[in-house]
């Protein structure tokens, strides 16, 4: 379960349940998350959950988990069990509190057949166009079906034939008799029944006519005895439906929806539509893909479910749209695994250095801290002899003047292990250097000097003897604009996509421990950034994505405003 302590931000839906509860129009809390399985869970659904799941903990009532599966030709088991390992991840649980839509089918038509004899209900045989076509505008009323007047025993009749498979798909639907001028065009006859062959992924070849959603999602928190209905805010619009549907069937405790506003991220696209066209096309690997913004691909990609709820917490909830900066979600992820993430070495560019002063075929165990803010995490055992690895990207042969780190003739400390001074380098036939000379001072093992001089920089090593091989994954953001949607004329958002959001670094060492890094576990690579193991990793080749970088791009952008 979710961590208490976390600063809550304000959230004007917690003030409405408050208030419910002191007043007695609510005894006990119960509220859903209400899913489509037509896609993986994303982080504006972690929000979603983090609301339901979190005011249901808070006061003491129960979050259920219910999908919406109103449309088989869209729905798959595989989202169904995605969904449920997601929210468990999270840290939330349903417990016996588990429903679908699908299991109230029966119900759901027993009901239009109601509303059919109430004559607020009849079948229509304008097609799905005509339907759209007659609906109106947002400045002109709608027109009346020509088939508005059937009487209750002709739609009756009908209703169940539909049922019973005499119709094509499509020719007919059932529709609710309410207002074709309502100002609201949900309110204009909508459709509630649809004929549609297709396999259902619970009711199989059960039913051929389906509910709509939003026929069957106001009904579905009533028969579930939801107190507090929370969506976004695009169902603002259909809570006067969802409330006729309940007001006009035998229906007694009446569920209240409240809407907040979505989460929005910055270089980012939460739609499901969208996600699933990233992975149609390819331009991912999967929904898991980590640079995607589902939680199977920030679970991949090294985030933890704590960072995930306290970025959800943080985010607060509220009635305007904003968009939130993509930079805080990894802030959120920086601050959670400074905490906890234990350090390792591992050189993703190696330089060769060989320590003329250190004798040839000996080594020794230099016993390392796993992070050294907390002694808790205990102590390795690594090994350092005459060969080791040292990043490119640490050395060069003509510094500029801020470049601090090594250089001929110059001293830095190698982490936890000894002082380095450059003697020399090799280069091959293109000038580029291939290794480089140095020796230690073997009075400075452990990292420091009993002289009391200190080199200017610290970098990080691994010993080319043990270390093990492996592939580094290094992810960036996935879109180029800020809003992916922002698009010249006649382009779609795929037009802003990163060409360079996943970077494959190969022939990385690492110190040799890493070879018992599990999935799941995340690591802070000194000095490069925090990394976890993917489950691509081959015995012979490890692969490691990068969850985010240590540098703060957050505080930058703070300085900035
Ligand atoms: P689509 O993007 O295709 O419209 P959806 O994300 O709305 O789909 P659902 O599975 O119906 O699909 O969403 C489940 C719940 O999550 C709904 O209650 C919805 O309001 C909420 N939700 C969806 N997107 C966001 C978001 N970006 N921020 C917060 N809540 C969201
Ligand atoms: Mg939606």
């Amino acid at each position: 379960m979710a961590e208490e302590g976390v600063k809550k931000s304000s959230n004007f839906i917690r003030e409405i349940i408050k208030k419910d509860l002191e007043e007695g129009r609510v005894k006990e809390v119960v509220t859903r998350f209400p899913t489509e399985p037509n896609g993986y869970l994303h982080i504006g659904h972690a929000k979603a959950i983090t609301i339901d799941f979190g005011l249901a903990k808070e006061f003491g009532g129960r979050c259920h988990l219910r999908f919406d599966d109103t449309n088989p030709s869209k729905e798959e088991q595989e989202y169904v069990d995605s969904i449920m390992e997601d929210i468990r991840w999270l840290g939330w649980e349903w417990g016996s509190h588990l429903y679908f839509a699908s299991d109230y089918f029966e119900k759901l038509y027993e009901w239009a057949i109601y509303l059919i004899k109430q004559g607020k209900a009849f079948v229509c045989d304008l097609s799905a166009d005509e339907v759209r076509e007659y609906r109106g505008a947002l400045t002109q009323p709608g027109k009346e079906s020509p088939f508005r007047n059937r009487s209750v025993e002709e739609n009756l009749n009908l209703f169940e034939r539909m049922k019973n498979g005499e119709f094509p798909d499509g020719s007919k639907t059932l529709r609710a008799k309410i207002n074709m001028s309502h100002p609201n065009i949900n309110m204009r006859d909508p459709v509630m029944y649809r004929i549609l062959r297709a396999t259902h992924h619970r009711t199989g070849d059960k039913w051929c006519i389906y509910p709509t959603y939003d026929y069957a999602h106001g009904q579905s928190d009533a028969i579930e005895g939801i107190t507090h209905s929370i969506c976004t805010l695009e169902f603002e619009d259909h809570r006067p439906l969802y409330d006729w549907f309940v007001d006009n069937l035998p229906i007694e405790k009446k569920p209240h929806q409240y809407e907040f506003a979505r989460l929005n991220l910055t270089y980012t696209v939460l739609s499901k539509r969208k996600l699933l066209a990233l992975v149609q096309k390819g331009i991912v690997s999967g929904w898991d893909d980590p640079r995607m913004p589902t939680i199977a691909g920030f679970r991949r990609r090294g985030f933890t479910p704590e960072a995930i709820r306290n970025f959800c917490e943080a985010v607060g909830v509220a009635k305007a749209n904003s968009t939130v900066d993509l930079a805080f979600l990894e802030e959120c992820l920086r601050d959670e695994l400074n905490k906890k993430a234990p350090r390792r070495m591992a050189v993703l560019k190696p330089l060769k250095v060989t320590i003329e002063n250190y004798p040839e075929g000996e080594s020794e165990e230099l016993e390392i801290s796993n992070n050294p803010e907390d002694p808790s995490y205990g102590t390795r055992k690594v090994k350092f002899s005459r060969s080791i690895y040292i990043d490119r990207d640490d050395f060069m042969v003509d510094p500029p003047p801020k470049f601090f780190r090594l250089a001929p003739q110059r001293e830095v400390r190698l982490r936890n292990a000894y002082y380095l001074t450059c003697t020399g380098y090799k280069t091959d036939e293109k000038s580029e250097v291939i290794e480089i000379m140095g020796k230690i001072d073997p009075a400075t093992k452990g990292g420091w000097s009993p002289d009391g001089r200190s080199p200017k920089v610290t970098i990080h090593w691994v010993n080319a003897e043990d270390c093990i091989e492996s592939e580094i994954r290094l992810y960036d953001r996935l879109f180029l604009k800020e809003n992916p949607d922002d698009v010249e004329e006649g382009k779609d958002f795929l037009s802003n996509l990163n060409p360079d959001s996943l970077k494959v670094l190969k022939g990385c060492k690492l110190e040799p421990s890493l070879k018992d890094a599990k999935l799941g576990e995340v690591y802070q690579f000194e000095r490069v950034g925090y990394f976890t193991l993917d489950k691509d990793s081959k015995k012979e080749c490890l692969v490691f994505n990068r969850a985010v970088t240590l540098k703060d791009t957050w505080a930058k952008i703070q300085k900035k405003r």
